[in-house]
């Protein structure tokens, strides 16, 4: 009776191919529950159920299909597409459904061969582990059982997986693979470091905190003009060859996150090749040792199926997500979220979906919005703070924002930097557009800037963005009528906002010093070219002539700062010096009593 029973639960397991369509698989008579993976064909290949329809089942395959036939067999494995969480993933290089690069190409060369089983965690590997709970302890989700030095310094806590709870009956020190138990509770079950999560479902928190801290990445213009907040989402263009790639490393290497997951969906070979060569070059610059060691990359590279590339992102927030629980500060980046919108494009005209805009699924929105919601700061289960922040690039094709992944993205993600073309080609970088990128994390963390960094933070930021703003208006004019012809007033904006736009907004990647700028710095150049401009517009309210305020020489010397390590002292003597000259300059016009209509520039501070 037993075996009948069996017998009959093995043959609803498994099913034939009716159907293959690029990366979708139609089966038949098996049974089935959404997103359960299967393996499908003689070579079994990874895929995962994405509709039931009667008796048929589709499939989407995380492998390339080509080949396989109808009649071959499907299996449903029952399980739900997981990642394995635990020490080792730091380092790693995997592809979606997070097999290690290194080993697939040990196994089958540069070509990723069909149906290849490699488990993300290595399980020979001994691992040293340091019991921090004691016999005794009562212990629930989350809870930290103890820690492993994961790299050198980074300390990987080993948490209790959720649904499992009571006293520790047994726990100790020791070397252990990722599989051997490490602690009993008093029930009997027994916890090893190995977790499993299944990707498509967001891993629990005690709760999320409204974001209140920026994640400081060192670039003047992110920190300055549009902040992110630790937690936060934003979105990120990147038309070709406008300064993306360094871009992205600059924020993986400098921002103040304890670890960074990148998810690489790339469309032509070369982009993800070059993420694969070079990040692992990369260093740290906080130890100086490579930046792998606090940074999980996942690559789905132009021969792996469109499929993947869904996987991909769900594999690499949740691993974000197992990291933020231990307390730490997670930045995930995902390039390009539009690869991976282009999936779902090609998955649902496969299936005859009916087509939302432009060809895309009507649940496009949803699944953008599902993603980014991921992100935020929280107190974890064991009381720890962390933080899963989220920048989604995006490549809109001819750069036209209008389009749907872009419109869907900037709808959810709450920080948008306008990477541009043109401002690469004038070699003006980071080429941030200033009038089209913003941040709606500003009200929310000005009181950290105002506590961390200076109280006038908030209203010497909205002086730049108004300079910025009154030159585009002014250039139009110019354009037609040359500056000259402009007031002179105004000809000390449009200086003002060169000066705005070359000592604060260009920041050189590759100078020692200036390719990290703390905002304390930022702040007192800010503080320089805004004192420039003050004393500069009651100069000419005092009867100065435009042309001797525009050559002031401590002005042109602030740009020096960017590259100074000793910038407090530097700019305190500039401002001295500015000082004195602007003092020797309106002395030489006679002046001393304001004219009547500029009192209110001169008494602004
Ligand atoms: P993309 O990835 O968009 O094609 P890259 O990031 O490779 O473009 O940038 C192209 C070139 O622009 C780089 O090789 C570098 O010379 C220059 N560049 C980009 N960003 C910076 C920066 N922040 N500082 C200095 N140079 C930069």
């Amino acid at each position: 009776m037993k075996n009948v029973k069996t017998m009959k639960s093995m043959q609803q397991h498994q099913g034939v191919i009716y159907r293959v369509a690029g990366p979708a698989a139609v089966a038949k008579g098996m049974a089935a529950r959404m997103y359960d993976v299967v393996r499908v064909g003689k070579e079994r290949l990874m895929g995962e159920v994405i509709r039931i329809d009667g008796d048929l089942v589709t499939v989407q395959v995380y492998e390339d299909t080509s080949g396989i036939r109808p009649g071959e067999p499907v299996e449903n494995t029952g399980e739900q597409l997981s990642v394995e969480l635990g020490p080792g993933l730091l380092t790693s290089i995997y592809d979606g459904i997070q097999r290690p690069l290194s080993v697939l190409r040990k196994q089958m060369g540069d070509f990723i061969s069909r149906g290849v089983n490699a488990p993300g965690l290595d399980r020979a590997k001994k691992w040293h582990f340091k019991a921090a709970a004691k016999k005794g302890d009562a212990v629930s989700v989350g809870s930290v059982l103890g820690e492993v030095e994961e790299t050198k310094g980074f300390i990987h806590r080993i948490l209790v997986p959720a649904g499992m709870s009571g006293a520790v009956r047994d726990i100790a020190s020791g070397d252990f693979t990722v599989e051997e138990a490490i602690c009993t509770l008093d029930n009997g079950s027994t916890i090893a470091m190995l977790q499993r999560w299944p990707v498509r479902k967001p891993r629990s928190a005690k709760e999320k905190r409204a974001p209140d801290t920026p994640l400081v990445t060192g670039q003047r213009v992110f920190d300055v003009l549009f902040p992110l907040a630790k937690g936060g989402t934003a979105a990120i263009p990147g038309p070709f060859g406008a300064g993306k790639t360094v871009s992205q490393q600059q924020l993986a290497k400098w921002c103040d996150a304890d670890v960074i997951v990148y998810v690489g969906c790339g469309e032509r070979g070369n982009e993800m090749t070059e993420v694969l060569t070079e990040f692992p070059e990369l260093k740290d610059p906080r130890t100086g040792l490579p930046l792998m060691n606090r940074t999980v990359l996942i690559a789905n590279t132009s021969n792996m199926p469109v499929a993947a590339r869904e996987a991909s992102v769900y594999t690499g927030v949740t691993i974000a997500e197992y990291f933020r629980d231990m307390g730490y500060h997670v930045a995930l980046m995902a390039d390009s979220t539009s690869r991976w919108a282009e999936a779902m494009r090609e998955i649902s005209s496969r299936l005859e979906e009916m087509p939302g805009e432009e060809g895309y699924p009507a649940y496009l929105a949803t699944r953008l919005a599902e993603f980014y919601e991921r992100a935020g700061p929280t107190t974890n289960h064991n009381g720890s703070a962390g933080s899963l922040t989220i920048i989604g690039a995006v490549s809109p094709p001819g750069g036209d924002f209008s389009e749907p992944v872009t419109q869907n993205t900037l709808r959810v993600t709450k920080t948008f930097w306008a990477l541009d073309a043109k401002l690469a080609q004038r070699r003006h970088f980071p080429s941030i557009n200033w009038l089209t990128s913003y941040s709606l994390y500003l009200d929310a963390l000005e009181p950290w800037f105002a506590k961390h960094v200076a109280g006038e933070w908030r209203v010497l930021v909205n002086r730049l963005m108004g300079y910025l703003q009154e030159e585009e208006k002014l250039l139009e004019i110019v354009q037609l009528v040359g500056s000259d012809a402009l007031p002179e007033k105004q000809q000390l904006v449009l200086e003002v906002s060169r000066v705005i736009r070359e000592f604060l907004l260009q920041q050189n990647a590759f100078h020692e010093v200036d390719t990290f700028c703390p905002p304390r710095k930022s702040y007192l150049m800010i503080k320089a070219v805004l004192r420039y401009a003050d004393l500069a517009e009651q100069a000419l309210a005092q009867g100065a002539r435009i042309r001797p305020l525009l050559e002031v020489r401590a002005k042109d010397r602030i740009g020096e700062a960017k590259f100074e390590k000793e910038f407090e002292r530097l700019l305190g003597e500039l401002q001295q010096e500015m000082e004195g000259e602007f003092e020797r300059l309106v002395r030489g016009t006679g002046g001393g009593s304001p004219a009547p209509e500029s009192r209110q520039g001169g008494e602004r501070k």
